[in-house]
Parts: structure tokens; sequence; C-alpha cells
């Protein structure tokens, strides 16, 4: 996910812009009004903008895509179903483990089920409140994620 470069537009250059791109109140990118903009150059002496990121419209699904969402959709139940399943079965496996670090068939390990060793973590709220400059030091950014979402039933 680049950033568009700026673009720079020498009057009577070839690219064709609408006249509020040409006015400056329209991205030069998508040609929308909306959102705040940075300088994109200069036209013919006039300051033209564009978006950093231009707002992007959702994609319309053609009926292969359509299909597709379709067929995520009823794998995604099916998926949840078997998940249902298993988890009902592992209930019953672990009621036949109980205490016990595993289990073995013939004598040989199929499954282990232990303890790990009690977890913890920092209290990241409470550190940044009590100590900003090392909460500040420590920090470390996330890369930005980029969530699937199926929506409605
Ligand atoms: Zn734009």
């Amino acid at each position: 996910m680049g950033t568009p470069s700026p673009v720079t537009i020498a009057a009577g250059g070839p690219v064709t812009l609408t006249d509020a791109q040409r006015d400056g109140r329209a991205c030069v990118n998508c040609g929308s009004e909306n959102g705040a903009m940075i300088p994109a150059g200069l036209l013919g002496g006039v300051q033209i903008f564009r978006h950093q990121v231009c707002p992007a419209k959702p994609v319309e699904l053609d009926h292969v895509g359509a299909q597709l969402y379709t067929a995520y959709k009823n794998l995604g139940e099916q998926i949840a179903d078997l998940t249902e399943k298993q988890k009902r079965v592992r209930e019953q496996l672990e009621a036949r483990i109980g205490d016990a670090p595993g289990a073995t068939i013939g004598g040989e390990d199929v499954i282990t089920w232990k303890w790990s060793k009690p977890g913890g973590g920092l209290d990241a709220k409470a550190l940044a409140k009590d100590h900003p400059e090392i909460y500040a030091k420590y920090y470390k950014p996330k890369k930005a994620s980029r969530p699937f979402k199926i929506l409605g039933e």
C-alpha cells in the first residue's frame, strides 16, 4: 500500500483535469472535493491538490465474486459447525485424560495436555500513566491490520 507520489502537471500537459481539479478544489487523482488534501504541484500558476491517500470505494462484485462471497460464507458456517463438533469430541477426550499430562494409544504419545507456566503481562495503561517517559522509550508501534469481515447473516 504505497502513497501516490506527488503529481506535477505542467500547464498544457497531457493530463485532462476537471474545472474543480484545475481550481485546486478537487483531488487531482480521484476528483473528490471531500477530505483533507496536500499540495500536488502547480498548474498554470494555480496550486492543485490531492489526497494523501484517496478514499477508496468498495468494489461491486460481479457474479463470480458474488459466488465466491456465498462460498466463503457457507464454508465459514461449516467450519463453525465442525469446530463445535470437534469441541464436543475434545471434551470427551479431556474427561478420559483427567489430571494426567496426556494420553497414549498402544503406548505411543498421541495427546499432551499439560499446564503451562502462569503467564503475565505489563499493565501498559498504568505504565504510560505513571512513567510516560519509560513507556514512550519502549513503545513499539504495531503494523496496521486489514481485517476481512463478512457482513450480515
Ligand atoms: Zn483523491
